[in-house]
């Protein structure tokens, strides 16, 4: 693994000014007046997403959450596309191809290396003979890239009728529009009544303005016989949520110091309003009082997460209080208790 320079087939602008198109949105009045408190907090995630690419400017508007509490959201629209780090490369070409000609995969809690050792021996890795995703005579590997790639990655059903034993890879510039996520973050958490707000609509948003996903399908993945190798910033691309985080790597992306001497650093935002902090403190170790869902109270942060380990494919099992929304539509309203999480229907194939 390697600190990409440059990326193979990307060639997708970073830095892209898109017209104010979130201000035509109409919203209702809110339920409530905001506080003092939500206005404090609106200035403070605003100013924090500043090395986002932000599409338009962020604004209050009335959210209704998970559980059907209506609050006050911010809401900010950015391209899905990390605004200070490259992406890829994912899949290796040929077996012969090193660690910097490849990105990762999750194999049993571990980042492993996506190189072409890693391919010639996913047999061997995962105990099945089905595996064979190379040609034997000249090496070259089964990849699927560029627009198929891309076409594949969001394809739950394998309804394109692409072969098993293929290796995708979707790059930015190959979904042919730019992809934007749309969030409504709570400015006020609101507890949950009873069961854990769950991770599968998305866990936040960095700081860079890339998506904080839940676990990739892994089974879904591997029982095809495929992979959808993340990059060495533990993301990777399909056409619905632009390039999302399935692992949180500590040197891939902003950071903002946290407001308590030696805690880990801040690197985003939960949907439910909750702040998001790398696993570990500046000793390297990880806080021993987290909770099921990896919270802790601590003075002077009050309530927020440490994200687990690269490699679990769990950036946090669950969240503590009534999510928003994160939408493809920068137009839509949020009502997350309709499943305002994502669309209906299976997660994409390399979700
Ligand atoms: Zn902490
Ligand atoms: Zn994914």
């Amino acid at each position: 693994m390697r600190k990409p320079l440059f990326s193979r087939n990307e060639s997708f602008p970073m830095r892209i000014w898109i017209p104010l198109i979130a201000a035509a949105t109409a919203s209702a009045a809110p339920a409530v007046a905001q506080t003092q408190a939500e206005l404090d907090r609106f200035a403070e995630l605003s100013a924090l997403y500043q090395s986002a690419t932000i599409v338009g400017e962020p604004s209050v508007e009335p959210c209704i959450l998970s559980q059907g509490a209506q609050a006050h959201c911010m809401k900010i629209t950015v391209v899905a596309a990390p605004s200070d780090h490259i992406t890829g490369p994912y899949c290796p070409l040929n077996i012969n191809d090193t660690a910097e000609d490849g990105g990762t995969w999750f194999v049993d809690g571990e980042v492993r290396d996506v190189d072409g050792d890693f391919i010639a021996n996913l047999a061997e890795i995962y105990q099945d003979d089905a595996w064979h995703m190379f040609d034997p005579e000249t090496g070259d590997i089964y990849v699927r890239n560029n627009e198929i790639g891309c076409i594949v990655a969001g394809d739950p059903t394998n309804e394109t009728g692409q072969p098993d034993n293929i290796c995708v890879d979707c790059s930015l510039g190959f979904i042919g529009k730019t992809v934007t996520r749309t969030y409504f973050i709570p400015l006020s958490p609101v507890p949950t009544d009873g069961q854990k707000g769950d991770v599968h609509g998305g866990i936040g948003v960095a700081l860079n303005g890339v998506k904080v996903e839940g676990p990739a399908p892994l089974e879904l993945i591997l029982g095809e016989h495929t992979l959808g190798p993340f990059d060495d910033c533990g993301g990777h691309i399909n056409p619905s949520e632009g390039y999302h985080y399935h692992g949180i790597q500590e040197d891939c992306g902003a950071r903002a110091d946290a407001a308590l001497s030696g805690h880990a650093a801040r690197l985003g935002v939960a949907l439910d309003g909750y702040d998001l902090y790398d696993q570990h403190d500046l000793d390297g170790t990880e806080p021993a009082d987290l909770d099921a869902c990896r919270g802790h109270m601590t003075e002077g942060l009050g309530y927020h997460y440490h994200v687990e380990a690269a490699g679990t494919n769990e950036i946090l099992p669950c969240l503590t209080a009534q999510t928003g929304c994160s939408l493809d539509d920068p137009d839509a309203s949020c009502n997350a208790s309709i499943g305002g999480g994502r669309p209906a229907g299976p997660p994409p194939r390399n979700d």
